[in-house]
């Protein structure tokens, strides 16, 4: 479903060249839950904005469900992410004048989804909010506020789902609530999930977890073989 070869991305900081995602191999296959984990700072978000599509790797390949996304032009690009993946933040990013039933409404809306109404109201339940679907963000708490940006992600059935550090803004009960929350939409759906997070103990169940350290993934679990091995 994702296929990286050989992706790295090197910035200019100040004059010199800085490596912050080293070269990397990865291939997430359909309905894998696969967490990264790691320190601030260590390419967690680079290397989610890759899988995105929004950002260039500076080398190598990206496949997203049988496409090569490094040749599509920004339009392309663009479309392609609205039918294949839905993304979570760390904030929200929920519209403020917009119902929690409006702001998962205008997604299907603008792909032209028939029934829109009912999907929204189907999936505000499936988050466990069909009781605030009337109620501003302002108007819910963090925890809440989350559930609504994963209905959202959720409302064209992407295959792939990207969170980064959906549980940051949020005390650990309601962090865990989303991380169930994930796994659910993993397990009842088969999305394919890339979970970004600082938080180890948020990664725990997913099939796969890689650690990034200054920009190189090395796999913790399942542990590679040489580590059975050992
Ligand atoms: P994480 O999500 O793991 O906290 P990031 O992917 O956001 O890490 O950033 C990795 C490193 O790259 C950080 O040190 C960050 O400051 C640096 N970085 C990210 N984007 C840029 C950029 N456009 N220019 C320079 N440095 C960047
Ligand atoms: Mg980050």
């Amino acid at each position: 479903m994702i296929e990286l070869r050989n992706v790295s991305k090197t910035v200019l900081s100040g004059n010199a060249p800085l490596t912050i995602v080293q070269p990397l191999d990865l291939t997430v296959s359909s309905g894998q839950y696969v967490s990264i984990v790691g320190p601030s700072g260590s390419g967690k978000s680079t290397l989610l904005g890759l899988i995105a599509g929004l950002d260039a790797p500076t080398t190598g390949e990206i496949v997203i469900d049988g496409v090569e996304i490094s040749g599509l032009e920004e339009d392309a690009l663009a479309r392609l992410r609205g039918r294949k993946i839905g993304i979570v933040f760390q904030f929200f990013h929920l519209v403020p004048s917009l119902t929690a039933f409006e702001n998962v409404l205008v997604p299907l809306e603008i792909a032209g989804a028939p029934h829109a109404s009912d999907r929204a109201a189907a999936l505000l339940s499936e988050v466990g909010l069909d009781d605030r679907a009337g109620h501003y963000p302002a108007q819910l708490s963090g925890g809440e506020q989350q559930r609504i940006a994963i209905a959202r992600a959720l409302a064209n059935e992407p295959p792939i789902l990207l969170a980064d550090e959906p549980t940051g803004n949020l005390d650990s009960a309601n962090g865990r609530h989303i991380v169930e929350l994930l796994h659910r939409v993993n397990r009842s759906r088969g999305t394919t999930i890339v979970l970004v997070t600082h938080d180890s103990e948020l990664a725990s169940g997913t099939d796969v977890t890689l650690r990034m350290r200054d920009g190189r993934t090395e796999r913790l679990a399942p542990a590679p073989l040489r580590e059975v091995l050992a």
